[in-house]
């Protein structure tokens, strides 16, 4: 389904839908909301997801949109973001957390940097205990990008490591020396932000166990509050994916992924890191709140080129391109707009739900079983019980130990009903 908003400087964008399923009200297709209503359901929202679509390189792993080598447009992405911040800015309450994510929003000069910081902070309203998170390539990172952080209230840095050795930088493509990434931190320590998360992928072909290890312990000696350890996964339309097929690498095979995800697991327990999700893990008080958001499956507003929001069931995303973000003001193209049926929208939620290591309540699993039609999930739970993947941990349902290893597969069950 795609959506498309035109718009001039002074009116609010029209939707019409050019193609898809969702056509909630009978007859001719047209949006279920009109440009207004569609707006003030910001109102709704808990937090905000900012994207700044450039890089000066691209990863070989990576999906997200973003752009190299476009320096001349940064200035205009500025201008064309603060245009977007403003008008939503107004009818958004004051947020518990706003994400600034690419691309590498860290690459803007410094003194563009600022004015997009500024341009944020004032247009945003924030509730007083918010997390105000940026991500950070740590080739980008200046000791003045870090005060200008704090002197606009972030106080959140995740800082894309992925690795401390730099032959597997290498396979990743992805551009950074190791020492850059203590430079960073300390940049950012410096300047008065604690509350850093550093990014580790592991599963990277040619790696063993010992580099996970080396690189779990060069990434705790830089004491980070939170790591996220992601296995390395291969989407589609990725020269590393081009790699794998044409055999220029070799995946990590299926039981040694396995052993790393433990070694993951153990090495960050036993140094205070508390496992709360499948892939991320947090010192006592320091659980990221806007990917609780995400997997409590709450409402978030979207701004930038390729972001994607989620209020009250409706999903959508703004059009991936930068020409349309720069033409469509204030508010950019929307694509992709689902408003997703019951039955799915229980789905996503044991999706999300379910990555939790704590689990889902009991009284909102029951909600959810009651939401899917012939209650077809119990069915899925019961097995899944039985079979030692998932478990009732007092009155929350989460994955065993041994389901961890199979979360992919059990949450995929919960998803489609499949006939038996
Ligand atoms: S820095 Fe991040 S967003 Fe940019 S190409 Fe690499 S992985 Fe993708």
């Amino acid at each position: 389904m795609t959506f498309v908003t035109e718009s001039s400087s002074n009116q609010l964008p029209q939707f019409t839908i050019l193609s898809g399923s969702f056509q909630p009200n009978s007859g001719a297709p047209r949006a279920d909301l009109t440009a207004n209503e569609w707006q003030n359901t910001a109102s709704s929202a808990t937090g905000a997801y900012i994207h700044v679509p450039f890089c000066f390189h691209k990863c070989h792993y990576c999906d997200f949109f973003s752009i190299a080598g476009k320096e001349d447009q940064h200035e205009q992405f500025v201008d064309r973001l603060l245009v977007e911040l403003k008008e939503v800015g107004q009818l958004l309450p004051e947020l518990e957390t706003i994400f600034i994510g690419g691309g590498t929003p860290t690459l803007l000069e410094e003194s563009l940097f600022d004015r997009m910081l500024a341009g944020i902070h004032s247009s945003i309203p924030m509730s007083s205990n918010v997390e105000f998170s940026i991500e950070a390539n740590p080739e980008t990172v200046t000791a003045q990008k870090a005060i200008s952080m704090v002197e606009h209230g972030i106080n959140r840095v995740s800082i894309g490591a992925q690795s401390f050795n730099l032959e597997l930088l290498k396979v990743l493509e992805r551009w950074h020396e190791p020492s850059s990434v203590n430079r960073a931190v300390d940049f950012v320590h410096e300047a008065g932000i604690q509350n850093v998360n550093l990014d580790i992928i592991y599963s990277i072909p040619t790696q063993t166990k010992e580099q996970v290890r080396f690189d779990l312990n060069q990434a705790m000696a830089l004491s980070p509050t939170h790591m996220s350890c992601y296995a390395l996964t291969y989407e589609l339309n990725t020269p590393l994916l081009q790699r794998l097929h044409t055999g220029a690498i070799t995946r990590v095979d299926h039981d040694l992924e396995a052993d790393m995800f433990d070694i993951v697991t153990e090495e960050l327990e036993s140094n205070g890191y508390a496992q709360y999700e499948i892939s991320n893990y947090a010192k006592e008080g320091f659980t990221c709140k806007h990917n609780l958001m995400y997997w409590n499956n709450n409402n978030w507003w979207p701004f930038g080129p390729a972001a994607a929001g989620h209020i009250d069931g409706r999903r959508w995303r703004n059009a991936p391109r930068l020409r349309d973000y720069f033409v469509h003001t204030p508010l950019p193209l929307v694509e992709d707009v689902e408003l997703l049926p019951k039955d799915t929208q229980a789905g996503e939620a044991f999706m999300m739900g379910l990555r939790l290591l704590r689990g889902m309540e009991r009284s909102w699993v029951e909600s959810l079983v009651l939401q899917s039609a012939n209650q077809w999930r119990q069915v899925v739970i019961d097995r899944n019980c039985d079979s030692g993947l998932l478990e009732w941990k007092k009155n929350h349902l989460a994955l065993t130990v041994k389901g961890l290893h199979f979360a992919d597969s059990v949450i995929s069950e919960f998803l489609t009903q499949v006939d038996s």
